[in-house]
């Protein structure tokens, strides 16, 4: 690659503030957002399409041209109210983009990914139903070399890094979260210069632990965290959306964030976590699967050899593995 991932961080930390700010804006009238359903029965917004036709846009040219994004356009080319939506969106960052640019912009995000190369990871709006609950949800970008996160970003419109780090409650401006390997991570509020370090919670053995974990029962299981978290004089966990969970331990606003399996065979997105991961784990956490295994971006879209997550403090991390293998979960 001969552009190297400190030169991309400013041109991925531009477009996502400015998608950020726009789907902010979209947010504030829920009742007018168009969504349909994907085939998996998830919901796809216009503000999904918009900001994968963005990014994609914004990343052309700029020396790393693959992309593994959530969002296809198969979707979009049967339903056009939608498309003119999505098209002006876009429009609104790019004036002269047209149809087809915003079609092909959506379906470059089709890369295969795998252990060798350099490539995006796009989630335009994780946590689409924290979007449309007017709760959490996040932009999530990173960036792959040969199977390493090097850069993460997350977009985060609605957590407050200065008012309410630990996301249970919904803030105006919000922020924006940022990691280069080996550089630590960062985070400020939206329209804001001023860069704050995050760095992980002191944690230590004789406080009770206090847990994120996703609000859809589907998504984790909520009795395993609690028969984990029974194990430490546990704290009530915080439930939100979307990879705000990685920002709100790289924080230091909660210790831990436990993503755990509800069934056999479900296999954890690539966008679902590589920009999340770096931001956590240059904060100071340590992020495995729940056997303690590295997570591993190189199998292609999918974390095909892991299985959960568990991002925590240092000090808490072997806890958590053991007391999973205890009580016999995966
Ligand atoms: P969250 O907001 O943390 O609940 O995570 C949202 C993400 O969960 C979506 O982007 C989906 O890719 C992912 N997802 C969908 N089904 C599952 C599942 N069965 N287990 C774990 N994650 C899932
Ligand atoms: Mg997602």
């Amino acid at each position: 690659m001969a552009i190297s991932p400190a030169e991309l961080a400013p041109i991925a930390q531009e477009v996502i503030e400015i998608s950020s700010g726009i789907v902010a804006g979209l947010g504030q009238d829920l009742e007018r957002i168009s969504s349909i359903s994907k085939d998996d029965r998830s919901p796809v917004t216009v503000a999904d399409f918009s900001v994968q036709a963005i990014v994609g846009l914004h990343l052309k040219g700029c020396g790393v041209e693959e992309m593994i994004g959530e969002e296809d356009a198969e979707k979009l080319r049967e339903n056009a109210t939608l498309r003119s939506e999505v098209l002006a969106t876009t429009q609104r960052v790019f004036p002269n983009a047209t149809e087809d640019d915003v079609l092909e912009a959506i379906d470059s995000g089709c890369h295969e990914g795998g252990p060798t190369g350099t490539f995006w990871t796009l989630d335009p709006i994780d946590g689409t139903k924290g979007f449309l609950r007017g709760g959490q949800f996040a932009l999530a970008l990173g960036l792959v070399r040969d199977g390493i996160i090097e850069l993460g970003l997350l977009g985060l419109p609605h957590w407050g890094i200065e008012s309410d780090p630990s996301g249970g409650s919904v803030q105006s401006p919000g922020s924006v979260c940022m990691a280069l390997r080996g550089s630590g991570a960062q985070g400020w509020a939206l329209g804001s210069s001023d860069k704050h370090q995050l760095t992980v919670s002191d944690w230590s053995d004789d406080r009770p632990i206090r847990t994120c974990e996703s609000v859809e029962s589907g998504h984790t299981s909520h009795d395993a965290s609690a028969k984990i978290t029974d194990a430490f004089s546990a704290h009530e966990a915080v439930r939100l959306d979307s990879q705000a969970k990685y920002a709100v331990v790289a924080s230091g606003a909660a210790d831990a964030y436990l993503r755990l399996p509800t069934r056999p065979g479900y296999v954890e997105r690539i966008w679902d976590h590589a920009g999340g991961a770096l931001i956590a784990t240059e904060a100071g956490a340590v992020v495995t699967d729940i056997h303690g295994n590295q997570l591993d971006f190189s199998q292609g879209r999918g974390l095909e050899k892991n299985k959960g997550v568990v991002c925590s403090v240092p000090g808490a991390h072997q806890r958590i593995i053991d007391r999973i293998r205890e009580i016999g979960l995966g």
